[in-house]
């Protein structure tokens, strides 16, 4: 079908609506018509819904009952490669259509008509009389310096009433101005010198541009450690990209990675790409959004979701740390936002590089057979060499109770200092203390509502579920046996560590670095980018500084339980553990001065630590590879997990068991069904949670019969049953 197909006044179309049916709904094409693909509101029931014209209309529809179009938006129509992309994506992750469209539709203001608006710029005088709100409404716009913000933006920001704005506007201290929505972004200038690459770097980045050039779909996986150039190479795909009038999209797995990473692309090619992310505002979102359809946005650095965007000419997709979990959407749509790339690229003849120092077993098994490029930079940039890695026995190490820092560990922190260098503690644990026990009965505090204990937090002088957010205080009087005052804190977390280490090293300057101690994406971003300057001396870290931040001064890294992530169940178990272990002790010696990691471990000897200790990684993943081979699990068999929950534990049970003695469909293609079980998590916000979980040999049509299979049952009430293809975690 043509993009340009075009249906006349009255004709009948199919709409495809955000709305939660599993079918196409029929209308006539409104006044002027409509083209194949366009957005437009049309009524359902007695309200008005957002849908694409998806096709012509089946025609099975009481054409006397036929309602109207009510109109056509004003954004380009959704492309014919793009609804076959949502379509292909539909399949994989057996989602239902509705929800992809939501998924690609999600721009605000999508139904507003193109005009002017108004925004605020500061303005040359001074308010009369200077409140508190307003002082914060002067302290938003000065943070931004310059940008211009609509008022409901700028009251949100700044935590005000829309008349604190208004009364600012009045004084002149804010000035009013008109502008177009949407502005296209400024032109990129790919002809810019870039840096002067290496011979290595060099090599790469030719093998990138010329699968650029080959207009063809093409998957390369970029590996080298960091600090090797990775970015500085496929910067120079993007170039190409955008030398050959094509647009990129480089994925980051964090938002807080975003601003260093705009510097450098504004550095290359003269100006700033778009950004799509929560993080950004409404106004620029909406912004993204009609200029990428548009073609007025030649690169969008984003978080997985833009993948959805309306590219017209998508040419290149980067997914940087391409192992990162954070790439798989654990709630509404499951999807693995690098598979899905690989999709969308395969389907717009577009190529996609996969960055990573410690790629995915998926990622290099596919290189390893032929179905991906694959590009290696093997050395460091400059006089940075990788840290030199050793192993702490925990079991020689003299503790007292309650302390985490072994001795040696805190001898080299104390030579960093003596020279003016950083250190970096390394706990996977937000919070303070993972567990609170009492010490008269043993009873531990649990979430009302999960399975899961509660963590204590004193940042926040609360216990927090990290399942479902639920936060209670540190209660004074045991709730199982009433004993007062013998509540106490078991085990370390990122808060508790930090008072360790302040109490060891009391002139220090200790930052602690963890997600919930930060109220915005924004303050965490400046609080690192401080650090990177220097203004830190220990810095103590949860997974998010793992994560691709530059820290010059940075010489030694302690992982202070590197058996943390070995002793889960997770088929994955090894793989996390090798990589962030990896990527953590990649954080050191990223300048001129070498760096050292240090392991604290009570198990030297087991095969991950002393892969991770040999640097080995070849042969790691070899032995990995052949583990999961054996045993038929992915990347060599797949799996689906379905999670059944609801209120009522046996009626969750129940369905359980009837999909499980229903599985003709599974047994038709050879597969194993495992369950019903109680998830790892068997309640979350009160509802239990049962999995069953199937495994196949690779190859076999999976949600085919996955979606034959499920058909067969209609959960009723509460109950609520979710398919996750190629599960990522087992919760
Ligand atoms: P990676 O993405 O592999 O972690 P980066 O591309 O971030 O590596 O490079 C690490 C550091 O080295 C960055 O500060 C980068 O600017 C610098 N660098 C890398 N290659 C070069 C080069 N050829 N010339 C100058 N600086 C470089
Ligand atoms: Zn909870």
């Amino acid at each position: 079908m043509s993009d340009q197909e075009h249906f006349e006044a009255g004709e009948r179309v199919a709409v495809l609506t955000t709305q939660p049916l599993d079918r196409l709904l029929d209308y006539r094409a409104p006044e002027g018509g409509c083209f194949l693909g366009a957005y437009v509101e049309v009524p359902l029931g007695p309200r008005k819904v957002l849908g694409v014209v998806w096709g012509p209309g089946a025609g099975d529809f009481d054409s006397s009952k036929l309602r109207s179009v009510i109109r056509v938006l004003d954004v380009a129509p959704m492309r014919s490669e793009m609804r076959a992309f949502l379509g292909k994506a539909a399949d994989y992750t057996l989602t239902p259509m509705p929800a992809m469209l939501r998924l690609a539709s999600r721009a605000p203001g999508l139904s507003d008509p193109p005009s002017m608006r108004k925004i605020l710029r500061r303005g040359d005088q001074e308010p009369d009389r200077m409140t508190d709100a307003r002082a914060r409404v002067l302290d938003a716009m000065e943070e931004f310096g310059g940008l211009a913000f609509t008022p409901k933006e700028l009251a949100d920001m700044a935590g005000v009433t829309p008349s604190v704005v208004k009364g600012l506007v009045k004084q002149g201290a804010l000035r009013e101005e008109e502008t177009p929505r949407d502005l296209p972004y400024p032109h990129l200038d790919p002809d810019l010198p870039g840096k002067a690459l290496t011979d290595d770097q060099a090599a790469a980045a030719a093998a990138l541009e010329e699968g650029v050039k080959s207009g063809a779909y093409g998957t390369t996986l970029l590996k080298g450690v960091t600090g090797s150039g990775k970015t500085e190479v496929y910067l120079e795909a993007v170039a190409a990209a955008l030398r050959a009038g094509r647009q990129a999209l480089v994925l980051l797995p964090e938002i807080a990675l975003t601003a260093e990473f705009l510097k450098r692309v504004e550095a290359r090619f003269g100006a700033t790409p778009a950004e799509w992310h929560s993080g950004a505002t409404m106004t620029e979102r909406r912004r993204v959004w009609r200029m990428v359809g548009q073609g007025k946005a030649q690169l969008v650095i984003g978080a997985r979701s833009a993948l959805f965007l309306p590219y017209r000419n998508l040419g290149l997709i980067i997914v940087d740390e391409e192992h990162d979990t954070s790439y798989k959407q654990e709630d509404g749509v499951l999807y693995n936002a690098r598979d899905m790339a690989v999709l969308r690229a395969a389907m717009c003849s577009a190529q996609v590089v996969l960055a990573s120092a410690t790629p995915s077993l998926e990622t290099w098994a596919n290189a390893d057979a032929g179905k991906y490029k694959r590009l290696d930079l093997t050395s460091r940039f400059g006089a940075s060499v990788l840290p030199e890695m050793r192993a702490v026995d925990m079991r020689a190490e003299d503790l007292l109770p309650s302390t985490w820092i072994s001795p040696t560990l805190k001898y080299a922190m104390k030579a960093r200092l003596e020279r003016g260098e950083q250190s970096l503690l390394f706990l996977n644990r937000r919070g303070f203390a993972p567990v609170t026990i009492c010490r008269a009965c043993g009873a531990q505090v649990a979430c009302d509502h999960c399975d899961s204990r509660m963590v204590e937090h004193r940042f926040l002088k609360r216990l927090m579920c990290h399942q479902c957010g639920e936060t209670k205080p540190v209660p004074e009087v045991c709730p199982s046996c009433q004993v007062e005052g013998k509540m106490a804190p078991v085990g370390p977390g990122i808060e508790r560590l930090g008072e360790e280490a302040a109490a060891l090293f009391p002139e220090a300057r200790i930052a602690v670095l963890s997600s919930d101690l930060f109220g915005s994406a924004r303050a965490l971003k400046q609080r690192i980018e401080e650090i990177a300057a220097g203004e830190a001396d220990i810095i103590l870290g949860t997974q998010l500084v793992a994560k691709g931040h530059n820290f010059p001064l940075l010489t030694l890294v302690g992982v202070i339980d590197a058996d943390l992530g070995l002793q889960g169940s997770d088929l994955r178990a090894a793989e996390r553990t090798f990589q962030l272990m990896r990527q953590v002790a990649g954080r050191a010696g990223r300048a001129e001065k070498p760096g050292e990691a240090l392991l604290q471990t009570f198990q030297p000897e087991h095969p991950v630590i002393r892969a991770i200790l040999s640097g080995d990684e070849e042969a790691f993943w070899k032995a990995e590879a052949a583990e999961r081979q054996a045993a038929g699990v992915p990347p060599f068999g797949r799996m689906a997990g379905i999670i059944l929950s609801g209120s009522d534990l046996a009626q969750v049970f129940d369905l359980g068991e009837t999909l499980a003695r229903n599985d003709g469909a599974l047994r038709q293609i050879g597969a194993q069904l495992f369950g019903p079980a109680p998830a790892p998590i068997a309640r979350v916000r009160g509802r239990h949670r049962v999995r069953l979980l199937v495994k196949v040999a690779k190859g076999a049509p999976l949600q085919e019969a996955i979606a034959r299979w499920i058909a067969s049952v209609r959960p009723k009430g509460d109950l609520r049953l979710s398919v996750d293809i190629d599960p990522q975690s087992f919760f």
